[in-house]
């Protein structure tokens, strides 16, 4: 059955076909743990025939969800070690994150933030956190980046989104402004115009970064959804994570990256699995995980290619894990093409 609301329950997932009646109580278990929410549009998109089937492990609870095992933490990227100030988490010198809300379209099963998004979380900021924000980043003439971040900014009223892009307007060194969501694709129809001119302000380069996990997400409704955004001239960019049982296979990843090419969508990151609690069973192996990308050289497009990236626990920034195509160093080295080949640089001859 099709939902027409966001399915926010064990018992809204039972009643639409997502869970089974045996299994019930262990997803309550989860329930009282992390927060459930799948849109209309994803609940649609779901193949109940199929056990294995790759948008409802993303999205319906799972009681493996309850292992946690000893290298996981609540803060996996370290925000709060960064966190000058409620909502900012300056990690990096030139951006700062602002997580204005802490609310989702969605409750990704594997979420990196899972400990702070949902009802049970922190919540949206209030007006005078929002003012100690703005505050932050006025004062600091380095910042020239904003990210609205949380939980998902797009989730936010126009009339709120275009507040905060009024309030960063009058901030002269901030130059750009990201938006990190899954609305595009979990909710197309909240893209309207009245949201892409909320995303505007004079002086300011707005970008989307789109996530988006499988191919089938970009449902023709979703792609509309991207295109309303592009044609109102912002800019848009992917990010994904690598996870196990839904994308962890090549051809489902080159899909994927075709499918935001041909959007324009430019594939951006890839990210490799956070050690968030309750999330071994998503989890691949650094290794595992190149070979993967490796495998996307060659076969797609140059445009197509996402960099793959670790954010280093305990908020020590991303690194990007790239496939080893050079060796040595100084008069022997070693380049690999594609297909694994190697070639000396400078060739001999
Ligand atoms: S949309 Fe992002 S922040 Fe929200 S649950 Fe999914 S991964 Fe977490």
């Amino acid at each position: 059955m099709n939902a027409s609301r966001p399915l926010r329950t064990p018992d809204d997932l039972l009643e639409a076909g997502l869970v089974a009646p045996e299994d019930l109580a262990g997803i309550r278990d989860v329930a009282e743990r992390y927060a459930i929410a799948i849109s209309p549009a994803m609940a649609a998109l779901i193949d109940r025939k199929d056990p294995d089937d790759p948008i409802a492990r993303q999205f319906v609870p799972d009681p493996a969800e309850l292992k946690v095992t000893p290298e996981e933490r609540a803060d996996p990227i370290g925000d709060l070690a960064h966190s000058p100030v409620e909502g900012i988490v300056h990690r990096y010198p030139d951006r700062v994150l602002l997580k204005a809300v802490h609310v989702c379209p969605v409750y990704c099963r594997f979420c990196f933030r899972r400990e702070m998004v949902g009802p049970q979380g922190l919540g949206t900021l209030s007006p005078e956190a929002m003012d100690r924000a703005f505050g932050y980043i006025a004062d600091h003439p380095e910042i020239w980046e904003v990210i609205l971040t949380g939980g998902d900014p797009l989730v936010l009223s126009p009339r709120r989104l275009a507040e905060i892009m009024q309030r960063l307007s009058s901030i002269d060194h901030v130059k750009i402004v990201r938006f990190h969501t899954r609305v595009p694709v979990v909710e197309p129809e909240r893209i309207d115009e009245s949201l892409n001119a909320a995303l505007k302000a004079s002086g300011k380069t707005a970008y989307v970064a789109l996530h988006a996990n499988h191919p089938r997400e970009m449902t023709p409704a979703a792609r509309a959804a991207c295109a309303r955004l592009v044609d109102a001239g912002i800019v848009m960019i992917s990010q994904s994570v690598l996870l196990k049982g839904v994308n962890d296979d090549a051809d489902t990843l080159a899909d994927l990256m075709r499918a935001f090419v041909e959007t324009r969508v430019k594939p951006y990151y890839l990210h490799h699995p956070d050690l968030a609690p309750g999330t071994s069973h998503f989890r691949l192996s650094v290794e595992e995980g190149r070979a993967l990308v490796a495998g996307l050289r060659g076969r797609i497009s140059g445009l197509c290619q996402p960099t793959y990236i670790l954010d280093i626990p305990g908020g020590h920034g991303k690194a990007v894990i790239g496939p080893e195509a050079i060796r040595g160093s100084g008069g022997c080295t070693t380049v690999l093409d594609f297909k694994g080949g190697e070639h000396a640089y400078p060739p001999s001859e």
